[in-house]
């Protein structure tokens, strides 16, 4: 049934691209066709790609990945797809329906297989149909991400080799990037006293963040992995002695996520919201969580400026 169609999928896909609402597409020319899941995985294998191949990104910004419904036009990309790059886990458990009903045969990158350190879950094999135990948000650490361009870039590589030159070179421009960036932020959080790095988010996102530049996660609103559960009265009341208790002065709400119980929260404890950080997807064109840079710089920025008290604390490269 879906090759007349497959057409004018695809001609509706560009159309719709970029306003938020809908998957995005980038076009191009012989490439090979790519799919990604999560804004995020989109980003980092656009970078690869460049304008060589045509990657496809599932979810739209500011959407909640552990929360999506597919739609019929997902079955339609992956269907024409000759590469599928998952983030892995259990944000975006839900491919495998996906998959399965797209009939695709197509080579699929776990972009978290190759990240270089893991959260939770021992035995990765058996948890690996639902990612339930394992830490998902492994892109809140750019060394992470590094490693998931490398896998991309090898799986590019194999997708189509007479463009080798091309990933090669754009997976080392975009890896520099990514190294200035994560020395850069980790340099400002190094200057800021260890007793003012304490955390307070909304889910359980910021897990990688932390670790890598020694931040301690006081507490979170939803105390769980996913975006998909509820704290109890006694966790909220838990969370609020804790904030007072720690001394925490800001608490952050994230873009996927409604913030009202960090409001609510944060009347009790005496603590203020702070700016929402980019956690599970990028934001629209011109936001401060544009591109998965962007993001890395706004939360490292806000984070620092929150922990201190101060105003423009990290000096972030640009760009
Ligand atoms: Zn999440």
């Amino acid at each position: 049934m879906l090759p007349v169609v497959l057409v004018s999928a695809a001609v509706l896909l560009a159309a719709c691209g970029g306003d938020g609402s809908s998957s995005s597409t980038t076009a191009s020319g012989d490439g090979p066709k790519v799919v990604a899941t999560t804004t995020i995985a989109g980003d980092l294998v656009r970078n690869v790609a460049g304008d060589r191949a045509q990657v496809t990104t599932i979810l739209p910004v500011n959407a909640d990945p552990h929360d999506y419904e597919p739609r019929p036009s997902d079955a339609q990309a992956v269907a024409d797809a000759d590469l599928i790059v998952r983030s892995g886990g259990e944000v975006d458990a839900w491919l495998a329906d996906v998959v399965s009903s797209a009939g695709s045969d197509a080579t699929q990158l776990d972009l978290i297989d190759d990240v270089t350190t893991r959260k939770g879950g021992d035995d990765h094999e058996e948890e690996h149909a639902d990612g339930e135990g394992i830490d998902p948000h492994w892109w809140q650490n750019p060394q992470n991400a590094i490693a998931a361009v490398e896998a991309t870039r090898a799986a590019l590589v194999k997708a189509d080799p007479g463009g080798a030159a091309t990933y090669d070179a754009n997976a080392k421009a975009y890896t520099e990037q990514l190294t200035a960036m994560d020395t850069a932020i980790a340099a400002c959080m190094d200057d800021i006293p260890a007793s003012q790095r304490k955390l307070v988010t909304n889910h359980d996102a910021f897990g990688y963040f932390a670790d890598r530049y020694d931040i301690e996660l006081v507490g979170t609103v939803i105390p769980s992995l996913s975006t998909q559960s509820q704290a109890s009265a006694g966790e909220v009341t838990d969370l609020v002695k804790t904030i007072q208790a720690e001394g925490v002065k800001t608490i952050y709400a994230e873009n996927t996520v409604n913030p009202k119980l960090e409001r609510a929260i944060a009347d009790r404890s005496g603590a203020t919201v702070g700016p929402q950080l980019w956690s599970d997807s990028l934001g629209p064109k011109g936001s401060t969580g544009a591109t998965y840079l962007d993001m890395l710089r706004f939360n490292a920025g806000t984070l620092a400026d929150g922990f201190t008290g101060r105003k423009g604390v990290c000096t972030l490269p640009t760009a």
